[in-house]
């Protein structure tokens, strides 16, 4: 059995997800990999691993995967909750089930992800929650309303959480990426913004890889658990706004 803590990851089936849970693997870490997608998991044939078809929309799943990977490994010392979908549109012409589904994966989704774990740090006054927002939830962008919503909302909790959990010596922190190279364009179904983004994207060079945004993470995990920072806001340098 590995010396260190289980960590876990939500939408650990591609992007920034996949990218942590191969660092936090790398680093010597039992993981518990969280996706709907678990051949995609799987395929990574990472040692010390748990992977477990989830939806964070379903508390039960996460629950049960967080049970049954903590009866192998002990406790979560870290959780990812990173799944999300950016379905970027301007809300005049966009579907109002897409509002539905951000609304539901990333806010529901996070609060489901977060409770799984935080009675449990709160008892053993440690661990660490790293929530995933993004640039869109610190500034808005006229044709992500919905998206920037959920992302504000993120934003909101965590800074909440973080008040709260402070007193039992658990630390949240907030990550707030800009453009990351991940599938994550795939989730932009309105062919105008998926166009006008992928051209701001040429204009600032491209975006960066999400190795930059999991080694940030396990950086910040591997501080004292004194010391807490409280939000990884990282945007390719040429990324204006
Ligand atoms: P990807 O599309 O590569 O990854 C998204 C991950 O979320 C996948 O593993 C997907 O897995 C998972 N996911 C989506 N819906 C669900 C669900 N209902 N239940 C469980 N897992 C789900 O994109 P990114 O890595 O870029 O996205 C990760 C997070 O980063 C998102 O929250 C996104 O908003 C945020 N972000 C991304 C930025 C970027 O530029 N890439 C910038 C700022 C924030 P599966 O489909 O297998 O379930």
């Amino acid at each position: 059995m590995s010396q260190k803590q289980l960590v876990a990851v939500t939408g650990a089936s591609s992007g920034i997800g996949e990218a942590t849970a191969r660092a936090f693997s790398a680093a010597g870490h039992p993981v518990l990999m969280m996706a709907r997608r678990i051949d995609r998991m799987e395929a990574m044939g990472l040692p010390n691993t748990i992977c477990a078809q989830v939806d964070v929309r379903d508390r039960d799943q996460i629950n049960e995967a967080v049970a049954s990977a903590e009866a192998e490994y002990g406790p979560v010392d870290m959780m990812f909750a990173n799944a999300g979908v950016a379905r970027l549109a301007k809300i005049d012409r966009q579907p109002p089930e897409e509002w539905d589904e951000m609304i539901d994966i990333n806010t529901k989704g996070v609060l489901n992800t977060v409770k799984s774990v935080m009675n449990g740090m709160m008892e053993r006054r440690r661990g660490t929650l790293v929530i995933m927002s993004s640039i869109a939830g610190r500034k808005v962008y006229p044709d992500h309303t919905v998206y920037c919503g959920t992302k504000y909302f993120v934003h909101g909790i965590a800074e909440s959480l973080r008040e709260f959990l402070s007193d039992f010596d658990v630390r949240v922190i907030v990550l707030s990426p800009g453009v990351i190279e991940t599938e994550v364009l795939t989730g932009v179904l309105d062919e105008q913004t998926l166009a006008e983004y992928k051209a701001n994207k040429v204009k600032i060079g491209g975006g960066i890889s999400a190795d930059i945004c999991a080694e940030l993470i396990l950086n910040a995990y591997n501080l004292p658990q004194k010391a807490l920072v409280q939000e990884i806001c990282l945007t390719p340098t040429r990324q204006r706004y």
